[in-house]
């Protein structure tokens, strides 16, 4: 479903990624780990075809984009890419001056061109999904972080992903709040969606993913299954990065 292959990603004279080579199949559940600056975000925004790669390849949904085409069609790929991947962001990126449903409708009606009464007719559905359709019609600052941050995952959801990329989804939110968030990435996992999790939060980790990859440096240095990681981590890297979190 994803696979990259000698994957680097350079901005000026810094390699942020260096060849990285990954592969997810279909209903994965992955989570990222590493410090601050070792390129998780970097590595989900190629992934997204937010970023550009400098070297390598990546392919996604059979999609697939490598250093060496074109610059026109590497971007059409990622256009294409994006479309099939949803993202979810640790500010949330909600419009504010749009309502939850109206925040969650704007790609169906933009990107999908769908007919309004379709589009909300979807997005009420995506809504319901996330326990929130009673404040389909609240304006983002009317509703809590964990809220917001749900509505965040039905935006995503709307454009029907294969993927949901998540990037720090609870950071950003009150610690009692981080609850409710989980709560629907643990409904979605269970229903089969393929995600990729960078998270902070290791019980998650331990109790939800199937692989955790853990960088450091812009490198893949451990990829193993959770309770191998959280038990044994092969490298003294990965052991120091644990006993700093856990
Ligand atoms: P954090 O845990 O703090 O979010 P991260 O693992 O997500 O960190 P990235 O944000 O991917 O790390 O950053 C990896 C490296 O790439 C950092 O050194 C960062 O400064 C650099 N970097 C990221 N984006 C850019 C950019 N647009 N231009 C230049 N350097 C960048
Ligand atoms: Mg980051």
């Amino acid at each position: 479903m994803i696979q990259t292959r000698g994957l680097s990603k350079t901005f000026g004279t810094h390699t942020v990624l260096h060849e990285i080579d990954l592969n997810i199949q279909a209903g994965e559940i992955v989570v990222l780990l590493g410090p601050s600056g070792s390129g998780k975000s970097t590595l989900l925004r190629c992934l997204n075809g937010l970023e550009d790669l400098s070297a390598g390849s990546i392919e996604v949904n059979s999609i697939e984009v490598t250093s060496t085409m074109k610059l026109k069609e590497r971007q059409q790929r990622m256009l294409q890419i994006r479309r099939q991947t949803g993202m979810v962001f640790q500010q949330f990126n909600l419009y504010p001056h749009k309502t939850a449903l109206g925040n969650v409708t704007e790609s169906l009606r933009m990107v999908k061109k769908l007919e309004r009464t379709h589009a909300r007719h979807v997005g009420e559905r995506m809504l319901s999904r996330v326990g929130l359709l009673e404040k389909k019609d609240q304006y983002p600052s009317r509703l809590s972080g964990g809220q917001q941050q749900r509505v965040g995952i039905a935006r995503a959801l709307a454009m029907e992903p294969e993927i949901i990329l998540f990037d720090e989804p609870t950071s950003a939110l009150d610690p009692e709040l981080v609850g409710e968030v989980l709560d629907v990435m643990k409904s979605l996992a269970q229903e089969g969606m393929t995600m990729i999790v960078v998270t902070h939060e290791m019980k998650f980790a331990r109790q939800v993913a199937n692989k955790v990859i853990f960088m450091d440096e812009g490198r893949i240095i451990e990829q193993s299954d959770p309770e191998s990681f959280f038990e044994r981590p092969a490298t003294e890297r990965a052991q120091r990065f644990l006993s700093k979190v856990m």
